[in-house]
């Protein structure tokens, strides 16, 4: 078939096999040219197929020779869908890591539940033995709880009052005014429930039980902090609380893994770029355009791959004790938190309307990436071929 995007709001409901694999293999050629790392040999990846997930595992895999396990929430094609972009980056990650020698599989469900955590221990046991780093990278809308049963959903709202700021329509370039009503207390319990440690935690637990974390091994999660724009949609808002509950997991997590196996737990905090998680954000699709202009401008701009080989190189692998700021956090967004580029990007801010936002905003690159995302605006790719969209994840 031949496959065109089809954008419904904040995501594309259609995704290039072809698209995809290029994205990949793009990413995977940008680590090959960096120097080797010393890092990590097995590592398991929950959220491994998009963004800072599967950039972790590329950076892991190809920046010191990793087997990888991903696990991933995404669709295989079927009639006339394609299959999700996730499952296509799975596939073509897949294929090239296994055609150099690197061991990869992936196990396809819901994270949340205690069968999939049971199907990768039982993975683990079988292909690996144990693993050497954990990175937890799932960004999802809800979570059934393994135990309660209770499914909640998470939103994305300010606390405490109204909170009324500039947002893009990144498809039309309309800059309006949109007002977010506050979360009510059971929202702000959802959002923590889907987005905070919980699981993070119930993950480690499981595997630390099952014995399949190596002497010393490292457990990584993500999590965001950016401006004072953005704090009531993000910082300060139920994802906020939720990032809050991620943070504190992680000192709890580090202290049982310290004295149970010499192993260590951290949270990263990144960069923001365009993925599909970040996209629903209201808001925070301007401030990524200006920060992208800003940062382009200065030479500063990383995308995920950058980020998360940065991440492993010269935080969790430097060698020594992995440099942290003072509340034990990792930061690899201190380029975007510089004030040169803060201070440039609040000034943008200000003056950003729909008659301006081509000229002093990145807004071409905000929707490139978005396309991107789905493996369309490929360089090399011609859209109007035809193409398969079923391609098989092998087991
Ligand atoms: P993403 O949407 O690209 O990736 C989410 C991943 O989670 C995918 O692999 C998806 O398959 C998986 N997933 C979702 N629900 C699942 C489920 N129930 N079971 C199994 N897998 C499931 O998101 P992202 O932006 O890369 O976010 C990853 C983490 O990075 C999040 O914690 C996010 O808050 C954090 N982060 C993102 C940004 C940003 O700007 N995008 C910045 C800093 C931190």
């Amino acid at each position: 078939m031949i496959i065109k995007p089809k954008v419904r709001g904040f995501i594309c409901t259609t995704a290039h096999p072809i698209g995809c694999a290029r994205n990949v293999q793009e990413q995977i050629d940008y680590v090959k040219q960096q120097p080797a790392i010393d890092g990590p040999k097995k590592v398991l990846i929950i959220g491994s197929s998009t963004g800072y997930g599967l950039a972790s595992r590329i950076a892991a895999a190809y920046g010191s020779q990793a087997a990888t396990l991903g696990v991933c929430f995404e669709r295989p094609a079927s009639g006339s869908r394609t299959a999700t972009a996730g499952w296509y980056n799975t596939a073509a990650f897949e294929r090239a890591a296994r055609a150099d020698g690197l061991y990869a599989a992936s196990i396809v469900g819901d994270a949340f539940s205690d069968e999939i955590k049971q199907q990768t221990i039982e993975k683990i046991r079988k292909d690996l033995g144990q693993v050497d780093l954990v990175v937890y990278s799932l960004a999802a809308p809800r979570r059934t709880h393994p135990t309660s049963g209770e499914t909640f959903n998470s939103v994305l709202k300010p606390i405490g009052s109204t909170y009324t700021n500039k947002t893009v329509d990144i498809h039309t370039g309309e800059v309006t005014e949109i007002t977010l009503e506050p979360a009510s207390d059971e929202e702000i319990r959802a959002t923590i429930a889907v987005m905070g440690g919980e699981d993070w935690a119930m993950w480690i637990d499981a595997l630390l039980e099952a014995g399949v974390l190596a002497e010393g091994a490292k457990t990584v999660a993500y999590s965001y902090i950016g401006p004072e724009i953005t704090y009531p949609v993000y910082r300060e808002g139920t994802i906020g609380r939720a990032k809050d509950d991620l943070e504190s997991t992680s000192h709890q997590l580090h202290e049982k893994l310290q004295s149970r196996i010499g192993g260590e737990a951290y949270v990263s905090v990144n960069k923001a770029l365009v993925t599909q998680s970040s996209a629903a954000i209201p808001v925070v699709p301007l401030y990524i355009s200006l920060l992208f202009k800003v940062m382009k401008d200065k030479g500063l701009h990383e995308n995920t791959i950058e980020q998360m080989h940065r991440l492993f190189r010269d935080r969790l692998y430097k060698g020594g004790e992995v440099p942290v700021d003072e509340q034990r956090l990792i930061r690899v967004d201190d380029l975007e938190m510089r004030q040169d580029v803060q201070e440039e990007v609040a000034k943008l801010w200000q003056q950003v309307t729909s008659e301006n936002l081509q000229e002093i905003s990145d807004i071409a690159g905000y929707r490139t990436d978005f396309f991107k995302l789905f493996g369309f605006e490929v360089d090399g790719v011609d859209y109007d071929a035809e193409v398969d969209p079923n391609v098989e994840l092998e087991a």
